[in-house]
Parts: structure tokens; C-alpha cells; sequence
């Protein structure tokens, strides 16, 4: 899978752009706020539809004007293919076109051109709260699995007015009629979402072990533990048991709810947790224990969609290599010396000879 140009109109501090890319390592070169991770940014949003720093479509417009519009051609499924994304400043519905023809859904690009991120927020991703780790975990399996996406959008919807309605219940104690019906919605697309992620972690978990033995010296055994709703026992069970189990923690909880005007309980809370032989990383993972496994966690998440694909993922490093000490940067480049990789750095000169330099200037290109 490899990007091989890309156009920008309005996109972030873009005006116009057009960009010839490597197939190898693009290295994009730049002071600080000149537009290197909006560039990042247009790439992943390109592939999926979906930003990395915000799910505001209408942020990624360039400052007054309408709309942003991104263009770039693709090698991918064995042959030469576009895409291109109209996003509008206002709350007008983006616009998808897929080799000339529009379609209606992030969906219908689906596997055009995947990509992983890998920041430095990234590297603490294991020790932080709860959220990152779901946003991480969904922006790849999103990419993966059309449907997961779908059924996600669909639950992030129904618990959206699901709140509304714990909110609005004081004022309008009516609505709580309705409560049944979305509670009942929830736990079946809820089911469907645990179903997926426990598949996905699994296999997260799984490719992650093995970068990590060989990163750590044969030394730690990394494991993987996917954690939803508490009195599921087993994610792997069939929709309809996991449909009834979450049925079940929602009633337990429907005082509480109503009490505290939350969705307490759900997939919209699920974790995952690593530990090291046996040791959780969270608790007492040492800072640099901490950094490595994220780094096994991130090269596993691009040799799972290679596998799951059949073609390795676009890899984009934003400010991450500078961040780390030289026996981690050596482990990093020695893995990813397969597919399309692009790297954001500040110093000029730092990775020269890793591949071609972009300069970026405030939202231009030099030379
Ligand atoms: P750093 O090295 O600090 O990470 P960077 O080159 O990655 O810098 P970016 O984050 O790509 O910088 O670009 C940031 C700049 O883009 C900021 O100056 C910001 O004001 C500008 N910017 C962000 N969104 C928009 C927008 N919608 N319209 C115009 N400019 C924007
Ligand atoms: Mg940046």
C-alpha cells in the first residue's frame, strides 16, 4: 500500500499543495507549527475519514475559509486508485469520491489506504487514563472492519441521546418512557462492538508479544487483556449471551444512572491492560518499560492490518524517533524497513539518510 501523491486545498494551514511522495521513507522536515503533523493528519484522514486530533471535521477547514479538500493518488489491491475527501467549516456532510465515482461512506474506501499512527503521546499510552487506549484500539479497527465502525457510530449515537435524555428526564420526567427502547439498542450494538474488539485484541495482543521478547532481550513476556463490562466472562461468547450479560449490568445499574444522570455502564468504558511477565504495566511499569511496550504495541498494530490485509499499512511517525534513545530508534528502524513510512522530525539533517526530505515552511514546500 503506498500513497503516492497528495493534493490539498484549504486543509489546516494548507492553501494549496501538491506532493510527490517515495515509496520508501518520506522524511518531513520542519520548525515547530509549520504544518509537519497536519501533514500526518491529511494522510490518515485521506485513507479513513477520521483525524487523529479531532472528530470536529469541520477544524480541519484552513481558518476562514469554506471547505478543505484532499486528493491523492494510491497503489493499492493491485492497482492505481484516487481518493478524495470535501470537508465543509460548517455542518454541511463531507463528500467522499473513490476513483472518480462518489460513494457515500468511509466504508466504501475501506482498505484503499490504511494507515497507523505513532506519536509521542503514544509512548505513554499504556500508563495514562482509559481513553486514549479506546482511541487507539477503535482508529485500527475501525480501519479494518467497515461494520465495527458502523456499529460504533451507531452506539456512540444511541448513548449520545441516551445522556440527553438522563439529563432532560428532571425537566421532562415523560422521556424516561423511551429509556427501555435505547437501553435495549444499546446491548445489542454494544454486543456486536465487545465481539470485535475482543477478536482484535486478541490479535493485537498476540503480534505485540512477540516484537516485545525480541525488543526486550527474550526477557518480559507481554500480555494483552482486553476489559469490558465486568460481569462478562468471556467477550468470545456468542451476541446473544453477551447481549444478555450487558442487559443484565445495565439493570443492576439503572438506579445509579438515574441518580448521577450518566451511562455508567457499557462498551463506551471498555480498557485494555498490559503486563509484563505477569507484572501490570499500569501499576508498576518503570518509564522505560512502559515506552518499549508501546512501541511493540504500535509496530504490532501495523503487522496486524499487514496481515489482516495482505499489504502493509502506511506508517507515520510524527516527532516519535526524536524522542527516543538510540537502541530504541534502532529497534524501530530495523522493523519497519518494509512499506511506505513517513517521519516528522524539527532537526534538519537528524534522519537524512533514512530517506527523501521534505521541507515544510508554513504551509509550503521548499525546493
Ligand atoms: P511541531 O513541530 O510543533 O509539532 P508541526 O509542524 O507539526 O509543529 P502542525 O501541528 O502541523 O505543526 O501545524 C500547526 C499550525 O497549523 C499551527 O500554527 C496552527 O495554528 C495551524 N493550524 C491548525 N489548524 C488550522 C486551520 N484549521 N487553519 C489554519 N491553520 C491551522
Ligand atoms: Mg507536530
Amino acid at each position: 500500500m503506498k500513497l503516492n501523491n497528495i493534493s490539498l486545498r484549504q486543509f489546516r494551514n494548507y492553501q494549496a499543495l501538491e506532493l510527490d511522495f517515495e515509496p520508501g521513507v518520506n522524511l518531513i522536515v520542519g520548525e515547530n507549527a509549520q504544518g509537519k503533523t497536519n501533514l500526518l493528519e491529511a494522510i490518515a484522514f485521506l485513507g479513513s475519514g477520521k483525524s487523529f486530533r479531532t472528530t470536529k471535521n469541520g477544524e480541519l477547514v484552513r481558518f476562514g475559509a469554506e471547505f478543505a479538500d484532499l486528493e491523492g493518488q494510491v497503489f493499492s489491491q493491485e492497482r492505481q486508485q484516487s481518493l478524495r475527501w470535501v470537508v465543509f467549516s460548517k455542518s454541511r456532510p463531507r463528500q467522499i469520491w473513490r476513483n472518480g465515482a462518489r460513494v457515500k461512506t468511509a466504508g466504501d474506501i475501506a482498505g484503499c489506504l490504511n494507515t497507523v499512527l505513532f506519536c509521542p503521546e503514544d509512548l505513554m499510552v499504556l500508563k495514562t487514563g482509559s481513553a486514549p487506549r479506546r482511541r487507539l484500539g477503535d482508529l485500527a479497527l475501525c480501519q479494518l472492519r467497515p461494520n465495527y465502525e458502523a456499529a460504533l457510530n451507531e452506539y456512540n449515537r444511541i448513548l449520545e441521546q441516551k445522556s440527553r435524555i438522563l439529563k432532560d428526564r428532571f425537566e421532562c420526567p415523560a422521556l424516561l418512557e423511551v429509556l427501555p427502547e435505547y437501553n435495549a439498542r444499546l446491548c445489542q450494538v454494544g454486543a456486536l462492538i465487545i465481539s470485535y474488539r475482543a477478536r482484535f485484541y486478541k490479535g493485537l495482543g498476540e503480534e505485540a508479544q512477540k516484537y516485545h521478547y525480541s525488543f526486550s532481550g527474550k526477557r518480559e513476556e507481554f500480555s494483552l487483556e482486553y476489559k469490558t463490562v465486568s460481569n462478562i466472562s468471556d467477550p468470545f461468547a456468542p451476541l446473544a449471551a453477551l447481549q444478555d450479560q450487558l442487559r443484565e449490568h445495565l439493570e443492576s445499574h439503572a438506579r445509579a444512572e438515574l441518580e448521577t444522570a450518566q451511562c455508567l455502564t457499557g462498551p463506551h468504558k471498555d480498557d485494555f491492560d498490559v503486563s509484563l511477565s505477569g507484572i501490570s504495566l499500569k501499576s508498576f511499569g518503570s518509564q522505560g518499560q512502559v515506552r518499549t511496550a508501546a512501541i511493540s504495541l504500535k509496530l504490532a498494530q501495523r503487522e496486524l492490518m499487514h496481515r489482516e490485509c495482505g499489504e502493509m499499512p502506511v506508517l507515520l511517525l510524527d516527532d516519535v524517533l526524536s524522542e527516543l534513545d538510540a537502541s530504541r530508534q534502532d529497534f524501530v528502524l530495523n522493523q519497519i524497513t518494509q512499506g511506505q513510512v513517513f517521519i516528522t522530525c524539527c532537526e534538519p539533517g537528524r534522519f537524512t539518510r533514512l530517506g527523501k526530505t521534505i521541507e515544510i515552511e508554513n504551509g509550503n514546500v521548499l525546493n
